[in-house]
Order: C-alpha cells, then structure tokens, then sequence
C-alpha cells in the first residue's frame, strides 16, 4: 500500500453512528469498555447515539465526544416528536449528525430543510457533521459531480468561511451503507478529492484543506487502514461495525502514521 501522503495538517476522527441500537445500560457497558483502549489513539473519537443515552455516555469520559443523530430545524414549538437543538446541549451532546442518507431516503430530507438544521447547531454551539453522497444509479450515469455539489452547495448555503472551521464532512456513497459493499481506497480518494474541489469553489482552498472529510459506507477492520491511507480521507463514519467495541477499537487503531 502507498504511504499516506504528506497533506495539510488535519484531525483524524473515527465517528460511530449507532443507529437505532443501544439502551442506556448497554451504550454505558460499551463506553466503559471502550475508553480505556483508546485513551492513547491518536484519532478523536466520537460516537452519535440515541437521544436517551447521549446524557449517560457524555458524562462516563471525556475521552470520546458525544453526540446526536438528528436534530430539528426550529428552537422550539409544536413539532411532536422533534428535538432541539437546545436540548441536545443541555444534555451535553457535542455533535450532530445531519443528512445521514437514512434521512434523506426513508424521511425524505431535502438539502434545504438540512441547510436550516446545519445554521441551527452552529447557532447553538454544536458540531455539524454533513453527510452527502451519491445512489448506485447516479454513479452508474457518471452525475457523481453534480449530485455532490447540489448536496454541499445547498446544504451548506449561507455558511460563512468562519463557520466552515466548525463543520465536518463525511463522503457516504449511498450504494456503500449497510451493504457490505465498500468503495475501494482508490474510489473513495478520488471523491474525496472531489469533494474538496467542491468546497474550494465556494469557500476558497484555504477553507477546503483544513476541511474533515471522512468516509463512511460498509467500513470494517480489515478495511480501516487502507481507507485512511488515502491523503484526502481524515477519518471514518461506522455503521454496524461500531455496535461491538472489539471491532471499533480495532477500526480507532487501523492508522498509527504519519498525520502531518
Ligand atoms: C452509517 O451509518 O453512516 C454507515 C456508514 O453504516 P455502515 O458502516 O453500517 O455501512
């Protein structure tokens, strides 16, 4: 496998997403077991987990950042079901997932309804993590590049250069997520790339270098550290393979190399 390349200095982040799984007891077995495997990992490490636990998890260590899956556009109102960003701080999420390809798809989120949550968290002082991506039938019809900058362009609209410090990316081909079809290392740089362009057009090189983009689609251990050798791809977005704490430790440690 090539060295990673020499590449502006950015964090490495290893985020899991856990979906609808986990109580509160089992997310606090977890974290407890995890924490201390990955007290000396030189990536950050995050984890988005059901609303219920997120309180329980945030307070067991401050070695793993804790955060939400989803949030609502407003701050507050007769939006049954929704939850605020201000409740998500209260209970000291630190991080949002927005546009997982499970919203988008099953709860039919459109990038301008993801636009307002995106202001909203960074209003409120939590982390937005945007998730785009393309379907296999869009790939299949080479519209890859549209797709992605339709997705970053709109989702991000208004998003000032400043503000774009605060927002992590994750490049999640849809074709890719719970399939156990990953894209290889070299399909994943390449849009990696890609993506960066994109950024770049709209919010300068400077802002695009410094940008986190991670992958997320099918990531496991035995895939981990070829993914992460790729110069443009500065972490990962688990799936399933973040429910076992055996699995993600060894996805946290995949890369032990150069980052500068
Ligand atoms: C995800 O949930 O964002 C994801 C990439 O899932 P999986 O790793 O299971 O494909």
């Amino acid at each position: 496998m090539a060295p990673r390349a020499k590449k502006p200095p950015r964090p490495l982040i290893i985020v899991g997403n856990w979906k609808m799984y986990k109580t509160i007891d089992e997310a606090c077995e977890f974290i407890k077991t995890l924490a201390p495997l990955i007290e000396k990992s030189q990536a950050a490490v995050y984890l988005a987990v059901p609303f219920t636990a997120i309180q329980a998890a945030a307070e067991i260590t401050p070695t793993i950042t804790v955060g939400a899956q989803n949030m609502s556009d407003a701050t507050e109102g007769a939006f049954t079901g929704e939850i605020a960003a201000r409740m998500l701080k209260e209970v000291r999420a630190q991080f949002v997932i927005l546009g997982h390809s499970e919203r988008r798809h099953l709860f039919h989120e459109s990038n301008a309804f993801i636009n307002r949550k995106v202001h909203r968290a960074l209003q409120e002082g939590i982390q937005p993590l945007l998730c785009v991506g393309e379907t296999l039938e869009q790939r299949e019809r080479n519209e890859v590049r549209e797709v992605l900058k339709e997705q970053i362009f709109q989702s991000l609209e208004g998003v000032t250069k400043e503000q774009m410090g605060e927002v992590l990316l994750a490049y999640e081909p849809v074709w890719a997520i719970g399939t156990g079809k990953v894209a290889t290392p070299e399909q994943a740089q390449e849009t990696h790339a890609l993506c960066r362009e994109i950024v770049a057009e709209a919010w300068g090189k400077r802002v695009a270098n410094k940008v986190v983009i991670q992958y997320g689609g099918s990531v496991k251990p035995d895939n981990a550290k070829a993914l992460l050798s790729e110069p443009d791809i500065d972490g990962l977005l688990v799936g399933g393979a973040s429910l076992t704490a055996p699995s993600f430790n060894e996805i946290i440690h995949a890369y032990q190399g150069d980052l500068t």
